[in-house]
């Protein structure tokens, strides 16, 4: 463990100048209220937490390892797998940080496109990130009886009108009906079982992964392995989103404000609207802006046929 946290600590002290770097500019460009000290003390919260995960995940590997020997990648991935959808469930109880949405108007709406998409009462909730910045976001997550939607207040705020409220909101919504949580999670699975596999076999020469003298190079095959996977994982989350926003547009029936909406996130967020493939690839979650309106002005072509 010592070893892991040796590993992660240089690899987050290699990684603090870029950090820097990109809170300066995230506050340089109005993107970010954060104070530096405030942003440092969050760094290093997110680094305990990482070195907590990473103890536990030492733990289970090497302890399955020690007990089963080569044989512990398959039911050390069921374990992660498990974790994390443990995880996903509970998340929402354990989440202090935002209250119940009191927009009357918009809880109706809502009532109405859970109607639509077959769903059951989800809460909506409201977070207050105004203070920190001028972003707005908002998201759906837990499983089951623990779903939930989160607006950002500054999604609640000017310049989004409420109709664009109302395509962000039947947008989680849809997240939701269309299980993307859980599908989500059966992907972890599918990348999960052969990067233990991997994993397993890399470290071999090393003594296996009940050997200390394996971490180092465990961590590099892990962190490799997340890289090199990115781009699948990215292309799976825009097919998500391009199907959220199908389904928005289908309950609302209202590609202008679709479409407005892109354009307000395009000035709140600062986000390229069309940004080039190769940083798509590598770090677009969401389809483009571009895409995204280009979708709504399909809809609304169809829906004129
Ligand atoms: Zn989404």
């Amino acid at each position: 463990m010592l070893l892991g946290m040796l590993g992660l600590g240089i690899a987050w002290l290699v990684g603090l100048p870029f950090r820097a770097a990109a809170h300066w500019w995230t506050r340089r460009y109005d993107q970010s209220d954060l104070g530096y000290l405030d942003w440092i003390v969050e760094d290093w919260a997110i680094l305990a937490a990482e070195f907590l995960s990473l103890c536990l995940a030492l733990l289970i590997v090497m302890g399955l390892a020690r007990w089963l020997g080569e044989r512990w990648w398959l039911p050390g991935a069921a374990v992660f797998v498990a974790i994390a959808g443990l995880f996903n469930f509970v998340a929402p109880y354990l989440d202090y940080t935002s209250d119940p949405l009191r927009d009357k108007q918009l809880l109706a709406d809502a009532r109405r496109y859970e109607r639509e998409l077959g769903l059951s009462r989800i809460p909506i909730r409201v977070e207050e990130v105004s203070n920190d910045t001028d972003q707005a976001n908002a998201y759906a997550y837990g499983f089951g009886p623990t779903r939930r939607v989160v607006f950002w207040d500054t999604m609640l705020q000017k310049p989004f009108s409420n109709g664009e409220q109302r395509v962000v909101l039947a947008h989680e919504l849809a997240h939701h009906s269309q299980r993307h949580l859980p599908e989500g999670l059966a992907w972890f699975a599918m990348f999960a079982v052969p990067g233990a596999w991997i994993l397993m076999r890399a470290t071999r020469r090393r003594g296996g992964m009940g050997a200390p003298e394996a971490v180092p190079l465990a961590l590099l095959v892990v962190v490799v392995f997340q890289l090199v996977t990115t781009p699948l994982a990215n292309t799976i989350s825009r097919r998500m989103e391009a199907e959220a926003d199908w389904k928005a547009l289908q309950v609302t029936r209202d590609p202008e404000s679709l479409e407005r909406l892109m354009v307000g996130f395009s000035e709140t967020g600062l986000g390229d609207p069309d940004p080039p493939a190769w940083a798509q690839l590598l770090l677009g979650t969401h389809p483009s802006l571009a895409d995204r309106v280009a979708m709504a002005r399909a809809w609304a072509e169809r829906r004129g046929n």
